[in-house]
């Protein structure tokens, strides 16, 4: 069954408004493309989370976040950006190791799990993440999916 991008987003968004600081707002826009796409809800509600905690997080009260979504042929895209702390460059390739944790959290509570789940969901999914940051400024991070899910080997079973 199709998920409605727009929508998915704005309820995943809806739902974590407990999970942001007072004087944050997350801003949604869907860019273009065809809203009603094939991708499984579970694992993208998992990524949003995650990356949508983390701009929250790490950034100071008041401070927008933009998420903006868009669907371009057979890809599926999706930003997160905020105006924290950023990353330090000595951190930058460790990033989505499992329990790596930047030098620049300072009291920010974490454990250093969440971009580690964000990273394997989305190679099962068979997509891309990326980020660009500056420190003290902000990050952004990028997410690419296939619309077309990623072929099997085996297919035995089925
Ligand atoms: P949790 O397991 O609760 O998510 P965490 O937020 O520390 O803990 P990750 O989400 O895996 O762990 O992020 C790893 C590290 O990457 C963070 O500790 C932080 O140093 C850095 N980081 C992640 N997102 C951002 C961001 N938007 N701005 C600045 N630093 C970030
Ligand atoms: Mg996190």
């Amino acid at each position: 069954q199709p998920l409605h991008i727009v929508t998915f987003c704005q309820e995943v968004i809806d739902d974590m408004q407990a999970l942001i600081k007072p004087g944050q707002r997350i801003v949604y826009t869907h860019l273009s493309g065809e809203p009603a796409v094939s991708l499984d809800g579970q694992m993208l509600k998992n990524i949003l989370i995650n990356l949508l905690v983390n701009a929250s997080k790490y950034s100071a009260n008041g401070k927008a976040i933009d998420l903006s979504t868009a669907v371009a042929g057979d890809q599926f895209q999706l930003t997160v950006r905020d105006q924290g702390i950023g990353i330090p460059d000595a951190d930058k390739d460790k990033l989505f190791i499992n329990f790596f944790r930047a030098r620049n959290v300072n009291h920010v509570s974490g454990t250093g799990l969440g971009l580690y789940v964000v990273k394997r969901y989305v190679d099962l999914l068979g997509g891309t993440v990326s980020f660009t940051s500056q420190l003290d400024s902000g990050t952004i991070f990028t997410v690419h999916l296939p619309l077309t899910p990623p072929s099997h080997e085996n297919h035995s079973g089925d």
